[in-house]
């Protein structure tokens, strides 16, 4: 099941869609810092993985840049698809942190050696998810909408599990939205959140 979300092109696509939207709502709302008008200034990205997958849409990250004189201050909104600087996209280092424990090792194997992926990175993606990801403002906002408390040492799995939504493609976008704000430092401010019940 997750190999087939990280080689499925619309799925990517739908991605896509939801980071245009976020961006569209950004620009609306003008520079944070001087209320100045917000022009596209995307920085390019090479994702990490799946390229076959992926259209030329995923070679920028939406970013924008402040037309005020003396201002010129960035504002990157935030992403379902790119995870801050990381060189894979979100929905990888959701997924294979998620499911690397709980999957078999000829499964873990095949994964792995599709998305090119060391150990190393792995183990460092758990520690994010465990360490970084619950000291976040982000995390503190979002902790008191699960009861009972989802257990820290379980991310991103143990997310992915308490939210609703049909089938893991649903849920995956989901948590990418809910964590949205971890991808961006350049903008602070909150997302709507698509009617998402206050206790889950
Ligand atoms: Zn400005």
């Amino acid at each position: 099941m997750c190999q087939a979300i990280v080689g499925d092109a619309s799925f990517y696509q739908s991605l896509l869609q939801l980071d245009q939207a976020i961006a569209a709502d950004v620009q609306a709302a003008g520079c944070q810092h001087c209320g100045g008008r917000l022009h596209v200034a995307d920085y390019p990205r090479k994702p990490r993985g799946v390229r076959s997958a992926l259209d030329a849409s995923y070679q920028y990250r939406l970013s924008f840049c402040c037309a005020a004189d003396g201002c010129r201050r960035r504002t990157t909104p935030p992403s379902v698809r790119f995870l801050g600087r990381k060189v894979y996209l979100g929905v990888i280092i959701v997924l294979v942190a998620a499911l690397t424990d709980g999957l078999s090792s000829p499964h873990r194997r095949r994964l792995i050696d599709r998305l090119d992926l060391w150990p190393q990175t792995i183990a460092r993606w758990q520690r994010w998810w465990r360490q970084q990801v619950p000291a976040s403002r982000c995390w503190q906002a979002l902790r008191p909408r699960f009861v009972p408390p989802v257990e820290i040492r379980a991310l991103p799995g143990a997310l992915l599990g308490r939210l609703m939504g049909d089938d893991l493609v649903a849920r995956v976008r989901q948590l990418l939205a809910l964590i949205a704000p971890l991808t961006t430092t350049s903008w602070a401010s909150s997302l709507p959140d698509g009617g998402l019940p206050q206790k889950m």
